[in-house]
């Protein structure tokens, strides 16, 4: 008898399991819980309702594979036409204001793709990879806030208001977010969600794992974007690079860690600002209206505090990139109060607090729990891509494997 499985987070880990489960012939019941409005986690792309041609790949642009051996899904998302070879210019600011062209960072070495039309192609392209070989019950816009076994039972799957969402046989983490202390003080819940159901197991390799999570540190990224009107874009597209990365002296001087530049289909561009750390460490109260953690916590939006931010990063934008925007005025002050003139949804931040786990991450002998029969997947698994699209990938291949030969369906 198949045995039924719940994966909690549509990113490109929960996405990358259940494609891969079903690929390997895994019969049982699968559902997929993810509190966003539709898959893609931190690889995800912001689109318009109103606005059909505004992508916006406000988390990661592109991904991509340093390791020798493709993970398995790489050819069934090439060839089904949801992802393609990157072969945008790079360049690396370096210190104040002198420009590398062609150097990459850690996020530019290998084989470089990315979603066609959007990152959220990935995962995208992932679900309808495993849907073509059995069902996925997925269920976006819904938060599991709670977690609840007793040995040999079911695990229970609750929602915000205590209203009970599935009963499964395997629980799969596809995010840390229930299993790690950060959740209690950024979301000020009491317990730990996974910790408080734990403690009625009495398994001790789960308890170890729910150690190591909590002993993973994030960095975090403010990220400032801006929908440029056609007529504004050509400067910006003339630019010597669609990726700028920022070294060390450079982040320091001017908050900023990577600059991309998004042509969109009708001439208008997007251009986003991702902030250092440091930056983002300094701002960690700001989450911006359309964050992720702002909608968990439903929070009103805070118009002031987030237009600050933007205005620094905006700031630190034009002035760090002014001797190659052709500003006539030379100060940088035609691009400042354009910018500045855009309103909402053309001027956004997006705070990510837990936006890359610091290494060495849950060790990938820790991934499966077999007498609890929880697992995890993601970026924070250790090993060849840890804290990169390829490590979540990676780990969602590497769990269904683990799963599949325990036998599950
Ligand atoms: C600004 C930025 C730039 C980046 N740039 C790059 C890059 O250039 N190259 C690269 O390789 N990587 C990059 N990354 C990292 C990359 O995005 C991640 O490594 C990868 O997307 C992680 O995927 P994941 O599935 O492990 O986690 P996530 O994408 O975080 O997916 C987890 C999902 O679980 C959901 N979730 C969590 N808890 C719950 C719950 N209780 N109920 C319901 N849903 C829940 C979340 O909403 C989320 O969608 C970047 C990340 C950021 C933030």
């Amino acid at each position: 008898m198949p045995q039924s499985i719940a994966v909690i987070g549509a990113g490109v880990a929960g996405c990358g399991l259940v494609a891969q489960l079903r690929r390997l012939g895994v019969r049982s019941p699968i559902s997929l819980w993810e509190t966003g409005r539709g898959p893609g986690g931190r690889a995800s792309t912001r689109r318009s309702r109103f606005d059909q041609h505004v992508a916006v790949d406000h988390g990661a642009p592109l991904f991509n594979l340093t390791s020798q051996a493709d993970p398995a899904l790489l050819e069934p998302l090439v060839a089904g036409g949801w992802i393609e070879p990157w072969t945008g210019p790079v360049a690396c600011l370096e210190g104040e204001s002198e420009l590398k062209l062609g150097k990459p960072d850690a996020f530019g070495l290998g084989r470089l793709y990315r979603g066609v039309g959007g990152m959220d192609q990935l995962c995208q392209g992932l679900l309808a990879i495993g849907s073509a070989a059995g069902p996925i019950d997925a269920h976006y816009g819904t938060l599991v806030r709670h977690l609840a076994k007793v040995p040999g039972g079911p695990w229970q799957l609750i929602g915000r208001e205590g209203d009970p969402l599935a009963e499964v046989d395997w629980l799969v983490l596809g995010s840390t977010l229930l299993a790690h202390p950060r959740t209690q003080r950024i979301l000020e819940w009491p317990e730990v969600p996974l910790k408080a159901a734990a403690a009625a197991l009495n398994d001790l390799q789960l308890d170890h794992v729910l150690t190591t999570i909590a002993g993973i540190r994030s960095e975090a990224r403010s990220n400032a974007l801006f929908v440029l009107p056609a007529a504004w874009a050509e400067p910006w597209l003339a630019l010597p690079f669609r990726l700028l990365h920022c070294d060390a002296a450079a982040q320091q001087r001017w908050g900023l860690r990577r600059i991309t530049i998004q042509p969109l289909a009708d001439g208008r561009c997007v251009v986003v600002a991702h902030s250092s750390n440091a930056f983002a460490a300094d701002h960690l109260d700001v989450y911006g209206t359309h964050s992720a953690i702002a909608q968990i916590l439903q929070l009103p939006p805070d118009g002031g505090k987030e237009d600050t931010v933007i205005a620094a990063l905006q700031q630190a934008l034009v002035q760090a990139l002014a001797p190659w925007l052709g500003d006539p005025s030379g100060d940088a002050s035609l691009w400042q109060s354009r910018l500045t003139g855009l309103a909402q949804p053309e001027r956004q931040l997006m705070r990510w607090g837990a936006a890359f786990p610091m290494a060495p991450g849950l060790p990938t002998e820790l991934m499966l729990c077999p007498q609890s029969q929880v697992a995890f997947c993601g970026d924070y698994l250790a090993g060849e891509g840890f804290g990169r699209v390829e490590g979540a990938l990676r780990s969602g291949e590497a769990l269904a494997r683990q799963l599949s030969l325990q036998g599950v369906g």
